[in-house]
């Protein structure tokens, strides 16, 4: 029971606390006060905000868009509507973060755009990235986006710039939902002899989080992602990964071919690919995949443009960070060739000649890191904490064809490295057999002893 008193000492709390300060800074309606304005204007200072190349990415390749988007969906509302961003322009207002307010600049370029001869990108139709890669008869959609209402008018798109072909296979790349719920968007109704790719694992995961705790993950992502919110510098701004949630028809379809190892080739309509099987990274189950006739990397979530959750607010399963990292790791090892990074959301990465050059020092700026003594193997692990804080990995392919990849694990594991699995007598680690070195197509079952 709530002692009696307790209503009392927090009124108490909040009269002393209220004379001792003084008053609560008053925001003019609508507007920031002075200590988000000061907030704000130290994140401008410290980040550098005019770099341009971020938006020379996102508008490269550009071929063509519907104007305005504005895309019909159930119940007489909008699936999906940019109009009500167009409040986005020019310089941050002081009540908008200026890191968000460039992101939903770069989140609001929107249209059909060419990749890479071959592979194309419908971007800014959904929260989703829906990827369109060439094949002999028709095109092979990665992530048909998350509802069919939005899924339909990317492929529509698509065909009035490209050409009226059929879908010749589809490609879940994980299972999150934003990235199969429209797939009747792009599938005749009914039994269909197309097939479709997916990670091992992905019905199971996919109904997990989904069905079983879809009701409640639902409720908690209109928080998340605000969706709620009006449009405009006080309320709803964007949503990192795209601009918001769509609403619409979800559905699924199950995959015929489960990428279960890694490497997995395999040529799907004529287009040759390297599956990476990548579980316990961004979700539960999910896959990466190389096009080598292309030197494309589709990383799917596991390399976004924004600091992605480990635990994120609407109740996914938490993820495993040195788990991801190791997948990563391995992308590398595979894909060193790759020249471009196409994702499942905002815009791809072009090129391979951008190394890394960590300093030492930063080692402050990288909170928990154990760092060697040893300079050089501390610039490395430096810079694969840097690296895997802000998502640019392939950026720094060059540095991590010098042979250093395998080192990275290790330095970047710290000291949760216990040697207890061993010690103890338990079963060997799943990952690594006991030798601590990754071997091939490792996967982490229910209660097997872990390295990490
Ligand atoms: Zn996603």
């Amino acid at each position: 029971m709530r002692p009696a008193w307790l209503p009392v000492a927090v009124l108490a709390a909040s009269v002393v606390a209220c004379s001792r300060d003084s008053a609560p800074p008053v925001a003019p309606a609508g507007g920031a006060t002075a200590h988000t304005v000061a907030a704000n204007r130290a994140v401008a200072e410290s980040l550098p905000l005019g770099d341009p190349h971020a938006f020379e990415d996102a508008r490269r390749g550009f071929i063509g868009s519907d104007s305005p988007v504005r895309i019909p969906g159930p119940e007489g509302r909008a699936a999906w509507d940019l109009e009500p961003y167009a409040f986005i322009q020019g310089v941050a207002p002081p009540t908008v973060n200026p890191s968000l307010w460039r992101q939903a600049q770069l989140d609001s370029q929107h249209g059909l755009f060419e990749v890479v001869p071959g592979i194309w990108q419908v971007r800014g139709y959904d929260l989703s990235n829906m990827t369109l890669i060439e094949g002999n008869t028709g095109w092979i959609v990665v992530d048909p986006l998350t509802v069919a209402e939005t899924a339909a008018a990317a492929l529509a798109l698509a065909r009035k710039h490209l050409g009226d072909r059929p879908v010749s296979a589809v490609i879940f790349t994980h299972s999150h939902v934003d990235h199969f719920g429209g797939v009747d968007g792009v599938l005749p109704p009914g039994p269909s002899s197309v097939p479709i790719i997916a990670p091992a694992g992905f019905l199971d995961e996919a109904t997990r989080e989904n069905v079983l705790a879809g009701v409640a993950m639902g409720r908690r992502a209109l928080y998340m992602y605000g969706s709620g919110l009006p449009r405009n510098a006080t309320g709803h701004v964007d949503a990192g990964l795209g601009k918001g949630v769509p609403f619409g028809s979800i559905g699924i379809r199950e995959p015929t071919v489960l990428i279960d190892r890694t490497p997995q080739p395999m040529e799907i309509d004529g287009v040759r690919f390297v599956f990476q099987d990548a579980p316990h990274s961004e979700a539960p189950a999910a896959l990466t995949l190389y096009l080598p006739d292309h030197k494309a990397w589709g990383s799917a979530d596991l390399v976004p443009h924004t600091l992605h959750n480990l635990y994120t607010l609407r109740g996914t399963k938490v993820r495993d960070a040195l788990e991801w990292s190791g997948h990563l790791d391995r992308a590398l090892e595979l894909f060193g060739d790759v020249e471009v990074m196409f994702g499942g959301h905002q815009w791809p990465v072009w090129g391979n000649e951008r190394p890394l050059h960590p300093r030492p020092d930063a080692a402050a700026r990288e909170p928990g890191l154990h760092v060697p003594r040893d300079r050089r193997a501390a610039r490395v692990a430096v810079g694969a904490a840097h690296a895997l804080r802000h998502a640019r990995l392939l950026r720094h392919g060059a540095t991590q064809r010098q042979g250093r990849v395998p080192g990275l694990l290790r330095l970047v594991r710290r000291e949760s490295r216990e040697p207890e699995s061993v010690a103890a007598g338990r079963s060997r680690c799943a990952l690594c057999g006991g030798d601590g070195r990754r071997r091939e197509g490792a996967r982490t079952g229910a209660g097997s002893a872990r390295c990490g």
